[in-house]
Protein backbone atom coordinates (compact mmCIF):
# COMPACT_ATOMS: atom_id res chain seq x y z
CA UNK A 1 0.00 0.00 0.00
CA UNK A 2 1.43 3.34 -1.05
CA UNK A 3 0.27 6.99 -0.16
CA UNK A 4 -1.33 8.84 -2.34
CA UNK A 5 0.92 10.89 -5.07
CA UNK A 6 1.78 13.84 -3.39
CA UNK A 7 1.40 13.24 -0.06
CA UNK A 8 3.86 12.05 2.26
CA UNK A 9 3.65 10.24 5.82
CA UNK A 10 5.96 12.54 8.62
CA UNK A 11 7.54 10.02 10.31
CA UNK A 12 8.22 10.22 13.93
CA UNK A 13 12.06 11.41 13.84
CA UNK A 14 10.28 14.17 11.24
CA UNK A 15 7.85 15.03 13.78
CA UNK A 16 10.30 16.83 15.60
CA UNK A 17 11.52 19.19 13.26
CA UNK A 18 7.28 20.03 13.19
CA UNK A 19 7.34 20.11 16.74
CA UNK A 20 10.24 23.17 16.96
CA UNK A 21 9.52 25.14 14.01
CA UNK A 22 5.69 24.92 15.63
CA UNK A 23 7.71 26.40 18.54
CA UNK A 24 9.39 28.98 17.80
CA UNK A 25 6.09 30.45 15.87
CA UNK A 26 4.38 30.43 18.50
CA UNK A 27 6.95 31.90 20.90
CA UNK A 28 7.77 34.90 18.44
CA UNK A 29 4.41 35.38 17.39
CA UNK A 30 3.05 35.53 20.63
CA UNK A 31 5.84 38.53 21.62
CA UNK A 32 3.98 40.18 19.10
CA UNK A 33 0.58 39.65 19.90
CA UNK A 34 -0.53 37.32 16.74
CA UNK A 35 -3.00 34.69 18.09
CA UNK A 36 -3.03 31.08 16.72
CA UNK A 37 -6.04 30.07 14.67
CA UNK A 38 -7.50 26.96 13.51
CA UNK A 39 -10.02 27.03 10.61
CA UNK A 40 -11.72 23.58 8.81
CA UNK A 41 -10.02 22.35 5.83
CA UNK A 42 -13.24 21.98 4.04
CA UNK A 43 -15.08 24.80 3.01
CA UNK A 44 -17.78 25.77 0.17
CA UNK A 45 -15.82 25.93 -2.86
CA UNK A 46 -17.18 29.39 -3.52
CA UNK A 47 -14.83 30.92 -0.98
CA UNK A 48 -12.13 30.13 -3.02
CA UNK A 49 -13.59 31.41 -6.63
CA UNK A 50 -14.91 34.43 -4.96
CA UNK A 51 -11.18 35.21 -3.33
CA UNK A 52 -8.03 33.50 -5.26
CA UNK A 53 -10.11 34.45 -8.36
CA UNK A 54 -11.61 32.22 -11.20
CA UNK A 55 -8.56 33.01 -13.57
CA UNK A 56 -5.69 31.71 -11.65
CA UNK A 57 -3.85 28.23 -11.44
CA UNK A 58 -5.18 27.83 -8.21
CA UNK A 59 -8.61 27.87 -8.88
CA UNK A 60 -8.80 26.89 -12.21
CA UNK A 61 -6.11 23.32 -12.03
CA UNK A 62 -5.75 22.82 -8.35
CA UNK A 63 -8.14 22.48 -6.77
CA UNK A 64 -9.86 19.56 -4.44
CA UNK A 65 -13.07 19.83 -5.26
CA UNK A 66 -16.34 17.39 -4.75
CA UNK A 67 -19.63 17.01 -3.79
CA UNK A 68 -20.68 15.82 -0.42
CA UNK A 69 -23.86 13.62 0.11
CA UNK A 70 -26.15 16.56 0.17
CA UNK A 71 -24.72 17.72 -3.05
CA UNK A 72 -22.84 20.98 -2.22
CA UNK A 73 -19.83 21.97 -3.32
CA UNK A 74 -16.69 21.69 -1.46
CA UNK A 75 -12.92 22.41 -1.77
CA UNK A 76 -10.17 21.27 0.61
CA UNK A 77 -8.40 24.14 1.16
CA UNK A 78 -5.93 25.10 -1.00
CA UNK A 79 -4.78 27.71 1.01
CA UNK A 80 -4.74 30.03 4.60
CA UNK A 81 -5.66 33.42 3.64
CA UNK A 82 -9.32 33.09 2.19
CA UNK A 83 -10.52 31.04 5.39
CA UNK A 84 -9.42 33.46 7.43
CA UNK A 85 -11.13 36.04 6.12
CA UNK A 86 -14.03 34.10 6.08
CA UNK A 87 -13.72 32.76 9.63
CA UNK A 88 -12.92 36.70 10.65
CA UNK A 89 -16.39 37.77 9.13
CA UNK A 90 -18.65 34.44 10.49
CA UNK A 91 -17.24 35.15 13.54
CA UNK A 92 -17.60 39.00 13.88
CA UNK A 93 -14.16 39.38 14.83
CA UNK A 94 -14.00 43.00 13.46
CA UNK A 95 -16.79 44.33 16.56
CA UNK A 96 -13.37 44.25 18.65
CA UNK A 97 -12.42 47.34 16.41
CA UNK A 98 -8.61 46.90 17.15
CA UNK A 99 -6.40 45.43 14.56
CA UNK A 100 -6.62 41.33 14.64
CA UNK A 101 -3.74 39.60 14.58
CA UNK A 102 -3.66 35.77 13.26
CA UNK A 103 -1.20 33.32 12.53
CA UNK A 104 -2.41 29.69 11.45
CA UNK A 105 -0.35 26.58 10.28
CA UNK A 106 -2.12 23.52 8.60
CA UNK A 107 -2.17 21.38 5.55
CA UNK A 108 -3.03 22.76 2.00
CA UNK A 109 -3.89 20.73 -0.65
CA UNK A 110 -3.32 21.98 -4.44
CA UNK A 111 -3.25 19.26 -7.23
CA UNK A 112 -0.11 19.68 -8.86
CA UNK A 113 2.40 17.78 -10.26
CA UNK A 114 4.53 16.82 -7.10
CA UNK A 115 8.45 17.08 -7.08
CA UNK A 116 10.91 18.31 -4.53
CA UNK A 117 9.34 20.60 -2.55
CA UNK A 118 5.91 20.38 -4.31
CA UNK A 119 3.18 18.16 -3.13
CA UNK A 120 -0.41 17.38 -3.37
CA UNK A 121 -0.96 18.04 0.36
CA UNK A 122 1.53 20.32 1.91
CA UNK A 123 1.88 22.38 5.01
CA UNK A 124 1.82 26.15 5.27
CA UNK A 125 2.49 28.38 8.33
CA UNK A 126 0.84 31.70 7.87
CA UNK A 127 0.01 35.25 9.56
CA UNK A 128 -2.54 38.06 8.82
CA UNK A 129 -2.36 41.41 10.08
CA UNK A 130 -5.81 42.79 9.93
CA UNK A 131 -7.02 46.00 10.60
CA UNK A 132 -4.58 48.73 9.48
CA UNK A 133 -3.69 50.32 5.96
CA UNK A 134 -0.39 51.24 7.68
CA UNK A 135 3.24 50.55 5.77
CA UNK A 136 3.81 49.86 9.50
CA UNK A 137 1.93 46.51 9.63
CA UNK A 138 3.47 45.35 6.26
CA UNK A 139 6.76 46.12 7.76
CA UNK A 140 5.86 43.98 10.94
CA UNK A 141 4.56 40.99 9.19
CA UNK A 142 7.49 40.98 6.58
CA UNK A 143 9.85 41.31 9.72
CA UNK A 144 8.56 38.51 11.53
CA UNK A 145 9.02 36.23 8.65
CA UNK A 146 12.89 36.92 8.95
CA UNK A 147 12.61 36.53 12.57
CA UNK A 148 10.90 33.35 12.39
CA UNK A 149 13.21 32.30 9.69
CA UNK A 150 16.08 33.06 11.99
CA UNK A 151 15.21 31.51 14.76
CA UNK A 152 14.53 28.85 12.99
CA UNK A 153 18.62 28.85 12.57
CA UNK A 154 17.94 29.05 8.61
CA UNK A 155 21.47 29.71 8.04
CA UNK A 156 21.16 29.81 4.15
CA UNK A 157 21.06 32.93 1.98
CA UNK A 158 17.54 34.33 1.11
CA UNK A 159 16.22 37.10 -0.38
CA UNK A 160 13.36 39.47 0.15
CA UNK A 161 11.58 40.23 -3.47
CA UNK A 162 9.77 43.15 -3.17
CA UNK A 163 7.17 44.93 -5.85
CA UNK A 164 4.15 47.14 -5.35
CA UNK A 165 1.25 45.91 -7.82
CA UNK A 166 -1.22 49.49 -6.85
CA UNK A 167 -4.44 49.84 -6.50
CA UNK A 168 -7.06 47.87 -8.47
CA UNK A 169 -7.75 50.58 -11.08
CA UNK A 170 -4.06 51.75 -11.50
CA UNK A 171 -3.77 47.63 -12.24
CA UNK A 172 -6.46 47.93 -14.63
CA UNK A 173 -5.05 50.84 -16.37
CA UNK A 174 -2.03 48.71 -17.19
CA UNK A 175 -3.57 45.84 -17.65
CA UNK A 176 -4.75 47.67 -21.10
CA UNK A 177 -1.83 48.71 -22.02
CA UNK A 178 -0.10 45.79 -21.14
CA UNK A 179 -2.21 43.79 -23.30
CA UNK A 180 -2.00 46.17 -26.01
CA UNK A 181 1.79 45.61 -26.36
CA UNK A 182 1.82 41.65 -25.44
CA UNK A 183 -0.65 41.09 -28.89
CA UNK A 184 1.70 42.34 -31.12
CA UNK A 185 3.76 39.24 -30.30
CA UNK A 186 0.89 36.91 -29.09
CA UNK A 187 2.40 34.17 -31.13
CA UNK A 188 5.55 34.23 -30.13
CA UNK A 189 4.97 34.10 -26.54
CA UNK A 190 4.91 30.61 -24.85
CA UNK A 191 1.40 28.68 -24.87
CA UNK A 192 1.17 29.40 -21.02
CA UNK A 193 1.49 32.62 -21.76
CA UNK A 194 -0.83 33.29 -24.94
CA UNK A 195 -3.90 31.24 -22.77
CA UNK A 196 -2.94 34.13 -20.27
CA UNK A 197 -2.91 37.14 -22.24
CA UNK A 198 -6.95 37.22 -21.81
CA UNK A 199 -7.70 36.02 -18.86
CA UNK A 200 -5.04 37.12 -16.43
CA UNK A 201 -2.41 38.78 -18.23
CA UNK A 202 -0.21 40.27 -15.35
CA UNK A 203 0.54 36.69 -14.59
CA UNK A 204 2.91 36.73 -18.10
CA UNK A 205 4.77 38.84 -15.72
CA UNK A 206 5.89 35.81 -14.08
CA UNK A 207 7.03 33.81 -16.73
CA UNK A 208 10.01 31.50 -16.63
CA UNK A 209 10.14 31.05 -20.55
CA UNK A 210 13.27 33.33 -22.11
CA UNK A 211 11.49 34.69 -24.79
CA UNK A 212 8.56 35.54 -23.17
CA UNK A 213 10.87 37.39 -21.04
CA UNK A 214 12.60 38.96 -23.65
CA UNK A 215 9.72 40.68 -24.99
CA UNK A 216 8.34 41.59 -21.42
CA UNK A 217 11.68 43.75 -21.35
CA UNK A 218 9.97 46.32 -23.50
CA UNK A 219 6.72 46.19 -22.49
CA UNK A 220 5.10 48.88 -20.24
CA UNK A 221 5.99 48.98 -16.46
CA UNK A 222 3.37 48.56 -13.96
CA UNK A 223 5.49 50.98 -11.51
CA UNK A 224 4.96 54.06 -14.05
CA UNK A 225 0.90 53.47 -13.50
CA UNK A 226 1.14 53.69 -9.67
CA UNK A 227 -0.28 56.54 -8.10
CA UNK A 228 0.67 59.04 -5.04
CA UNK A 229 -0.36 56.85 -2.39
CA UNK A 230 1.20 53.40 -3.83
CA UNK A 231 4.23 55.15 -4.15
CA UNK A 232 4.56 56.35 -0.97
CA UNK A 233 3.75 53.06 0.78
CA UNK A 234 6.26 51.98 -1.10
CA UNK A 235 8.53 54.15 -0.42
CA UNK A 236 7.83 53.80 3.05
CA UNK A 237 8.53 50.04 3.06
CA UNK A 238 11.70 50.04 1.39
CA UNK A 239 13.21 52.51 3.61
CA UNK A 240 12.27 50.76 6.86
CA UNK A 241 13.69 47.44 5.33
CA UNK A 242 16.84 49.57 5.02
CA UNK A 243 17.06 50.71 8.46
CA UNK A 244 15.89 47.11 9.85
CA UNK A 245 19.32 45.50 7.49
CA UNK A 246 16.50 43.62 6.24
CA UNK A 247 18.15 42.64 2.50
CA UNK A 248 15.38 43.42 -0.40
CA UNK A 249 15.75 43.40 -4.06
CA UNK A 250 12.85 45.10 -5.63
CA UNK A 251 11.53 43.08 -8.78
CA UNK A 252 9.35 44.72 -10.83
CA UNK A 253 8.12 41.58 -12.47
CA UNK A 254 6.50 40.37 -9.42
CA UNK A 255 2.66 39.79 -9.28
CA UNK A 256 1.84 36.76 -7.18
CA UNK A 257 -0.49 33.96 -8.26
CA UNK A 258 -3.49 35.26 -6.15
CA UNK A 259 -6.29 37.91 -6.97
CA UNK A 260 -6.81 39.43 -4.03
CA UNK A 261 -3.43 41.41 -3.95
CA UNK A 262 -2.86 45.62 -3.62
CA UNK A 263 0.02 47.75 -3.53
CA UNK A 264 2.53 45.22 -2.02
CA UNK A 265 3.50 42.05 -3.32
CA UNK A 266 6.91 39.75 -1.66
CA UNK A 267 8.49 36.24 -1.72
CA UNK A 268 11.42 35.44 -0.02
CA UNK A 269 13.23 32.79 -2.13
CA UNK A 270 16.10 30.85 -1.45
CA UNK A 271 19.45 31.20 -3.05
CA UNK A 272 20.29 27.58 -2.79
CA UNK A 273 17.73 25.96 -4.34
CA UNK A 274 17.28 25.91 -8.09
CA UNK A 275 13.40 25.10 -8.63
CA UNK A 276 10.75 25.71 -5.88
CA UNK A 277 12.63 28.24 -4.06
CA UNK A 278 9.89 30.25 -2.92
CA UNK A 279 9.71 29.60 0.83
CA UNK A 280 7.33 32.92 1.76
CA UNK A 281 4.94 34.47 -0.01
CA UNK A 282 2.31 37.44 0.70
CA UNK A 283 1.32 40.81 0.44
CA UNK A 284 -1.35 43.44 1.25
CA UNK A 285 -5.10 42.71 0.50
CA UNK A 286 -6.93 45.45 1.51
CA UNK A 287 -10.71 44.72 -0.62
CA UNK A 288 -10.84 40.67 0.50
CA UNK A 289 -12.90 40.72 3.39
CA UNK A 290 -15.61 43.38 2.01
CA UNK A 291 -15.19 41.32 -1.39
CA UNK A 292 -16.27 38.19 0.63
CA UNK A 293 -19.00 40.51 2.14
CA UNK A 294 -17.63 41.84 5.58
CA UNK A 295 -16.65 45.14 6.24
CA UNK A 296 -14.12 47.04 4.58
CA UNK A 297 -11.14 45.87 6.58
CA UNK A 298 -7.70 46.38 5.02
CA UNK A 299 -4.91 43.71 5.98
CA UNK A 300 -1.89 42.06 5.03
CA UNK A 301 0.01 38.77 5.48
CA UNK A 302 2.35 35.70 4.50
CA UNK A 303 2.68 31.91 4.24
CA UNK A 304 6.24 30.24 4.33
CA UNK A 305 5.35 26.58 2.90
CA UNK A 306 7.29 24.46 5.57
CA UNK A 307 8.16 21.38 3.23
CA UNK A 308 10.07 23.39 1.34
CA UNK A 309 11.78 24.47 4.59
CA UNK A 310 12.10 21.64 6.25
CA UNK A 311 14.28 20.38 3.40
CA UNK A 312 16.78 23.50 3.62
CA UNK A 313 16.79 22.95 7.45
CA UNK A 314 18.00 19.25 6.71
CA UNK A 315 20.47 20.30 4.89
CA UNK A 316 22.42 22.04 8.04
CA UNK A 317 20.64 19.69 10.94
CA UNK A 318 21.39 15.77 11.20
CA UNK A 319 18.45 14.42 12.72
CA UNK A 320 18.96 12.29 15.16
CA UNK A 321 16.32 11.09 17.29
CA UNK A 322 17.05 11.64 21.73
CA UNK A 323 17.47 8.39 23.37
CA UNK A 324 15.55 7.83 26.21
CA UNK A 325 18.07 8.25 29.13
CA UNK A 326 16.38 5.61 31.53
CA UNK A 327 15.31 1.98 30.64
CA UNK A 328 13.37 -0.08 33.24
CA UNK A 329 13.70 -3.59 33.11
CA UNK A 330 11.46 -5.25 35.30
CA UNK A 331 10.23 -9.06 36.67
CA UNK A 332 7.29 -9.63 35.65
CA UNK A 333 4.65 -10.34 38.36
CA UNK A 334 1.53 -9.35 40.39
CA UNK A 335 3.49 -8.02 42.77
CA UNK A 336 6.07 -5.73 40.67
CA UNK A 337 3.10 -3.32 41.08
CA UNK A 338 5.73 -0.63 42.93
CA UNK A 339 6.82 0.00 39.07
CA UNK A 340 3.74 2.49 39.37
CA UNK A 341 5.11 4.65 42.12
CA UNK A 342 8.79 4.67 40.13
CA UNK A 343 7.12 5.69 37.00
CA UNK A 344 5.21 9.04 38.74
CA UNK A 345 8.19 9.91 40.19
CA UNK A 346 10.14 10.17 36.83
CA UNK A 347 7.18 11.47 35.76
CA UNK A 348 7.42 14.36 38.13
CA UNK A 349 11.00 15.01 37.44
CA UNK A 350 9.93 14.89 33.60
CA UNK A 351 12.57 12.18 32.80
CA UNK A 352 12.00 10.28 29.94
CA UNK A 353 12.32 7.02 29.99
CA UNK A 354 11.25 3.18 28.26
CA UNK A 355 9.99 0.42 30.11
CA UNK A 356 10.76 -3.12 28.75
CA UNK A 357 7.51 -4.98 27.88
CA UNK A 358 9.35 -7.86 25.92
CA UNK A 359 9.03 -10.23 28.79
CA UNK A 360 11.93 -11.85 28.34
CA UNK A 361 14.82 -12.69 31.29
CA UNK A 362 16.53 -9.38 33.15
CA UNK A 363 20.15 -9.88 31.60
CA UNK A 364 18.25 -9.81 28.24
CA UNK A 365 16.18 -6.66 28.83
CA UNK A 366 19.61 -4.49 30.28
CA UNK A 367 21.14 -5.90 26.81
CA UNK A 368 18.58 -4.44 24.91
CA UNK A 369 18.87 -1.28 27.36
CA UNK A 370 22.49 -1.45 26.20
CA UNK A 371 21.67 -1.57 22.64
CA UNK A 372 19.56 1.48 22.88
CA UNK A 373 21.89 3.25 24.10
CA UNK A 374 20.48 4.16 27.75
CA UNK A 375 22.38 6.09 30.31
CA UNK A 376 21.19 3.92 33.33
CA UNK A 377 18.85 0.63 33.52
CA UNK A 378 16.59 0.73 36.05
CA UNK A 379 15.95 -2.93 37.64
CA UNK A 380 13.06 -4.57 39.48
CA UNK A 381 13.53 -7.84 40.05
CA UNK A 382 12.41 -10.24 43.02
CA UNK A 383 14.51 -8.97 45.50
CA UNK A 384 14.02 -5.43 44.99
CA UNK A 385 10.09 -5.92 44.50
CA UNK A 386 10.49 -7.81 48.42
CA UNK A 387 12.79 -5.07 49.44
CA UNK A 388 10.84 -2.15 47.58
CA UNK A 389 14.17 -1.30 46.11
CA UNK A 390 15.71 -0.07 43.02
CA UNK A 391 19.21 -1.36 41.15
CA UNK A 392 20.40 1.62 39.53
CA UNK A 393 23.41 0.25 36.99
CA UNK A 394 25.26 3.00 35.23
CA UNK A 395 25.39 1.35 31.72
CA UNK A 396 28.41 3.12 30.69
CA UNK A 397 30.71 2.76 33.82
CA UNK A 398 28.92 -0.97 34.56
CA UNK A 399 28.93 -0.06 38.35
CA UNK A 400 25.36 -0.20 40.02
CA UNK A 401 24.10 0.48 43.50
CA UNK A 402 20.65 -0.34 45.08
CA UNK A 403 18.56 1.95 47.29
CA UNK A 404 15.33 2.46 48.19
CA UNK A 405 12.44 3.21 46.82
CA UNK A 406 11.88 5.88 49.18
CA UNK A 407 15.08 7.47 48.59
CA UNK A 408 14.73 7.36 44.73
CA UNK A 409 13.30 11.00 44.98
CA UNK A 410 16.63 12.38 46.48
CA UNK A 411 18.73 10.38 44.42
CA UNK A 412 17.17 11.96 41.28
CA UNK A 413 17.73 15.09 42.94
CA UNK A 414 21.22 14.25 43.34
CA UNK A 415 22.01 13.45 40.40
CA UNK A 416 20.12 16.36 38.60
CA UNK A 417 22.41 18.74 40.52
CA UNK A 418 25.57 16.97 38.79
CA UNK A 419 23.98 17.63 35.96
CA UNK A 420 24.12 13.93 34.82
CA UNK A 421 19.91 13.77 33.98
CA UNK A 422 18.51 17.14 32.42
P1 LIG B 1 4.82 28.28 -6.48
O1 LIG B 1 5.18 29.41 -7.38
O2 LIG B 1 6.01 27.57 -5.95
O3 LIG B 1 3.79 27.37 -7.05
P2 LIG B 1 2.77 29.71 -5.14
O4 LIG B 1 2.89 31.09 -5.61
O5 LIG B 1 1.73 28.83 -5.75
O6 LIG B 1 4.18 28.97 -5.20
P3 LIG B 1 1.70 30.51 -2.59
O7 LIG B 1 0.30 30.27 -2.95
O8 LIG B 1 2.16 31.89 -2.49
O9 LIG B 1 2.64 29.69 -3.56
O10 LIG B 1 2.03 29.75 -1.24
C1 LIG B 1 3.04 30.18 -0.32
C2 LIG B 1 4.11 29.14 -0.13
O11 LIG B 1 3.56 27.84 0.05
C3 LIG B 1 5.02 28.95 -1.33
O12 LIG B 1 6.01 29.92 -1.35
C4 LIG B 1 5.58 27.58 -1.09
O13 LIG B 1 6.65 27.62 -0.16
C5 LIG B 1 4.43 26.86 -0.48
N1 LIG B 1 3.75 26.03 -1.48
C6 LIG B 1 2.85 26.39 -2.41
N2 LIG B 1 2.42 25.35 -3.13
C7 LIG B 1 3.09 24.26 -2.64
C8 LIG B 1 3.09 22.86 -2.95
N3 LIG B 1 2.31 22.35 -3.90
N4 LIG B 1 3.90 22.04 -2.24
C9 LIG B 1 4.69 22.53 -1.26
N5 LIG B 1 4.73 23.84 -0.92
C10 LIG B 1 3.94 24.69 -1.59
MG1 LIG C 1 1.75 27.35 -7.23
Amino acid sequence: MQTLRGTKDILPNEVKTWQKIYKIATNVLKIHNYQEIRTPIIENTELFERSIGNFTDIVNKEMYSFYDQGKRKITLRPEGTASIARAFITNKLYTEKSIKRLWYLGPMFRYERPQKGRQRQFHQLGIECIGSDMPMADIEVIKLATDILKQIKYKDEYLLEINSIGNLQERENYKVNLVEYLKKYEYELDLDSQHRIHKNPLRILDSKNLKTKEILQNAPKLTKYLGRTSLKHFEIICEHLTYLNIQYEINNYLVRGLDYYNYTAFEIKTKSLSQQNTICGGGRYDNLIQQLGGPKIPAVGWAIGLERLIILMNQNLSNKIEENKIYIAIQSSYKSNILWDIIDILKEYQLNFELDLSNNNLSKQIKRANQLKAEICFIIGENEIRDKSITIKWLQTRTQQTIKLSNLRKYIKYLKTLNYLT
